[in-house]
């Protein structure tokens, strides 16, 4: 599955906007955001001024960019919004929380999206005691992540966990650092998805057009 593997602070800088795809580090002084506030590239610190379909796609890709999706993969995710009962920008962004790179960077087994990505793949967890290694794996409300027994002693997933324990975790997970395990408590509704802050509308918009 083709990814993107440039810089993600230049998407960050790019969208004006802190998305948190580094881990750590988004939450120091040293984020590219703080210490250079403007878009990425020779002309960056221009003035612009933005059309309304600009400002819908660049939504679409703040989104986008956020769960680390390619256009075609977040097209299909708003056809399945789309099909879905309901609102569909509420709709999209739980399909795109409900994502398992998504809830194990949620309950803190990684420091990003990106991180958790690759964890998964890597086989490190089980879901109700199978082994998936699939990052877009859509779970439900009562699935039980856990890390597998020699992925314990992994340093960076034990960082990240003693990250999140300090920060706190979302409401609609519940995590017990000490078995290594993670629950969906329910979904998420949309007043608890606040970081990033999104306004899905435009991303509605910008695909019906
Ligand atoms: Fe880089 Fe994180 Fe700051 Fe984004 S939020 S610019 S990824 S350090």
């Amino acid at each position: 599955m083709a990814r993107y593997t440039g810089s993600v602070c230049r998407l960050c800088r790019r969208e004006n906007n802190k998305l948190f795809l580094k881990g750590d580090r988004c939450y120091t002084d040293k984020c590219a955001v703080e210490r250079r506030n403007y878009a990425p590239g020779q002309h960056g610190q221009r003035r612009t001024k933005v059309s309304d379909y600009g400002v819908q796609l660049r939504e679409k890709q703040k989104m986008k960019r956020t769960y680390g999706l390619m256009e075609k993969q977040f097209r299909a995710y708003f056809a399945e919004a789309d099909r879905l009962k309901g609102v569909t920008g509420e709709n999209l962004l739980i399909l795109l929380e409900r994502r398992m790179d998504s809830m194990v960077y949620r309950m803190g087994f990684a420091t990003s999206r990106t991180e958790a990505r690759q964890l998964v793949r890597h086989g490190h967890f089980m879901v109700n005691g199978t082994r998936v290694n699939i990052p877009s794996y859509q779970l439900r409300p009562g699935d039980i992540i856990e890390l597998r027994e020699k992925s314990r002693k992994v340093t960076r997933i034990n960082e990240a966990l003693d990250g999140v324990m300090r920060r706190g975790v979302p409401s609609w997970v519940e995590v017990e650092r000490d078995a290594f395990k993670g629950t969906v408590k329910t979904l998420p509704v949309r007043d608890e998805l606040t970081t990033p802050a999104f306004q899905e509308q435009l991303v509605v918009e910008l695909y019906s057009k």
